[in-house]
């Protein structure tokens, strides 16, 4: 149906990492990509010396790691040293306070500098960091605090007003909270302004000696269901993190690069913060949300030559229009990536149309700390294809079984994804859950949970969650598929589907649709979607009922919470829904 989109060398204005895909797997190794680290100077791996301190030590150290858009419309750029010397203050801050090594120490802010000064001064430290969504209402924050026992939390003084406040006194692990922007007037109890205690701090730290199975990072996840989970990274997953940024996302030293994920989020971290820093790029800090002319104008007006969304924002471009991209000179853009939800064939076809470059997908999770399928710059890209595993990554679909799993060998099966455990980024533990944990694994596999199928050239289709796979008149029906369907509709702007139970059919499609602006819904266009659907995807797979949404709900990573839109129908509970976006709640 879509046509595959090939690269011609001749438009490359700057050869990819990758050209030679099948030849890096072969070669590839993770003791080779660790060999490429620079290591502690007395031996040890640190994410933080990797990602900054680096820079500083081999003269690079004027380079602009940051460029910071503030909501005021301010400009501002942090350099290697700039930041090196940031986050050595907040390691001693930390150190004079007794945040020990190996603690938990929490962040809730937006995009802003002292935010990356913080992750980064954490992990000298030798601490372990975790980023929460800022957007989380109080008793999120407290349930994750809890479970991941941080012993501080860095946020601002308006976040610390109105969600932090109202639970101090339900935490009484967390023995100090640091205001990005306090003054003296608001230290009290654990409460200290971080500038005060910066300005205090010598500027240099040497980082801890941490080892590359040092925990460094703690992730938390519900995915789109379930409870939140906290997944614990190790220093080591840095080996991954930058080569998986230098082959999936293309970064070349001296970059610009834009990841526009929520620092709340593994992507924020991963490709936020810590690639793109290893790599040696500038990264667009944006303090703001989207707007479609305004980051049509981030991106003409910084030069962003890579860019790392999300189908949500893409699906929130196309909705707007493409003429709205048109006004803008975007000849700056070299790579598209996206992650974190399937990216419609609709929307490959339509980037590559509106920006004359597709989106390349790529597929991961928090569990897996870095990029394991991917699109890549040099290759033929698939629409609706999540493409091929990186170099250095085993994937396979795999069918489970009393006994333990079992490799599918054919092409095109659907069944669920595996990776062979043992990468660097591999998360280490769902802390305090351990039985959790190991049930992820079997026979030497790690099982996503997600189920996709490869297909003859080796690429991978994801097919959804195992969760929210529908199983109507005994066909398995991935709900991404008759979505995609959907979208191909011009009057389609999001499309999410669920399995409703029926006697008869075990259960029904029923589609939920968001229009593009310009397009009503009404008894016509009901029939009109039926009849496409039916067209494109045959009765037994076309949804059986179709309602029609302005929005429709999603996690603040953009994911499409199916599972809620069951519940609701259903008459369910809707179980935990803090990664809800406010606006959708209730
Ligand atoms: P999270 O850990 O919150 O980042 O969620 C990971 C989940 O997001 C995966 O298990 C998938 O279900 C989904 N996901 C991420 N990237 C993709 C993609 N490119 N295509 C389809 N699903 C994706």
């Amino acid at each position: 149906m879509f046509d595959i989109i090939r690269k011609s060398p001749a438009n490359w204005q700057v050869p990819p990492n990758l050209l030679d895909y099948d030849a890096l797997c072969r070669s590839f190794d993770w003791a080779s990509a660790r060999r490429a680290m620079a290591g502690l100077p007395g031996g040890g791996l640190n994410i933080a010396h990797e990602a900054v301190s680096r820079h500083v030590v081999e003269g690079r150290g004027g380079r602009i790691a940051l460029r910071h858009l503030g909501r005021d419309g301010a400009v501002s750029e942090v350099s290697f040293a700039m930041l090196d010397e940031a986050a050595s203050r907040f390691a001693n801050v930390l150190e004079s306070l007794g945040v020990a090594r190996g603690e938990a120490v929490f962040s809730l802010s937006g995009r802003l500098p002292a935010f990356y000064s913080a992750a980064v001064g954490t992990l000298k430290r030798g601490a372990v960091f975790c980023p929460l969504f800022s957007a989380f209402g109080p008793e999120p924050i407290r349930a994750r605090l809890e479970i991941g026992r941080g012993v501080c939390l860095v946020t601002t003084r308006m976040l610390f007003q109105c969600k932090v406040a109202p639970i101090l006194d339900a935490l009484p692990g967390l023995r100090v909270v640091l205001l990005i922007d306090g003054e003296a007037g608001d230290e009290r109890g654990q409460v200290r302004a971080l500038p005060r205690l910066m300005d205090a701090a010598a500027a240099r730290y040497s980082a801890a000696a941490t080892s590359p199975e040092d925990h460094a990072l703690m992730h938390f996840t519900s995915g789109t269901t379930g409870k939140p989970k906290g997944a614990v990274l190790v220093h080591d997953a840095v080996v991954a993190q930058s080569a998986t940024a230098r082959y999936a996302l293309d970064l070349h030293e001296g970059d610009i690069f834009w990841c526009t994920a929520d620092p709340g989020w593994v992507t924020g971290m991963s490709y936020g913060v810590i690639a793109p820093l290893v790599c040696g790029v500038t990264s667009i800090v944006d303090e703001m949300e989207f707007d479609a002319e305004r980051w049509y104008a981030i991106i003409e007006n910084h030069k962003v030559a890579v860019w790392y969304t999300a189908p949500t924002a893409i699906r929130m471009l196309m909705k707007v229009g493409a003429e709205v991209a048109g006004k803008h000179d975007l000849r700056s853009l070299r790579f598209l990536a996206s992650v974190g939800e399937p990216l419609n064939p609709e929307a490959v076809v339509w980037s590559q149309r509106t920006f004359g470059r597709p989106f390349h997908d790529n597929w991961w999770q928090t569990e897996t700390g870095g990029i394991m399928i991917a699109n890549f710059a040099a290759l033929p890209v698939k629409p609706g294809s999540m493409g091929r595993p990186l170099p250095g990554i085993e994937a396979a679909i795999v069918e489970r079984t009393p006994r333990g799993i079992r490799v599918v060998e054919q092409p095109d099966v659907d069944g669920e994804l595996a990776l062979k455990a043992g990468w660097p980024s591999m998360f280490r533990g769902y802390l305090g859950e351990d039985e959790r944990y190991r049930k992820c694994f079997a026979d030497g596999w790690y099982l996503t949970g997600d189920l996709a199928r490869r297909d003859r050239d080796g690429y991978y289709w994801f097919v959804g969650r195992s969760d929210d796979v529908i199983k109507t008149a005994g066909h398995l029906v991935g709900p991404f598929e008759v979505e995609s369907a959907l979208m191909e509709h011009p009057a389609v702007a999001e499309a999410a589907v669920i399995g409703k139970p029926d006697e008869v059919a075990g259960n029904t499609i029923k589609a939920f649709v968001a229009l593009k602006a310009g397009h009503e819904a009404s008894p016509a266009l009901e029939r009109d979607l039926m009849a496409h659907a039916r067209r494109r995807l045959g009765p037994a797979v076309a949804p059986r009922e179709i309602a029609f949404r302005d929005n429709l709900p999603k996690t603040r990573s953009g994911k499409i919470m199916r599972r809620l839109l069951r519940a609701r129908e259903l008459g369910l509970p809707e179980g935990d829904i803090s990664t809800l976006e406010s606006d959708e709640k209730k």
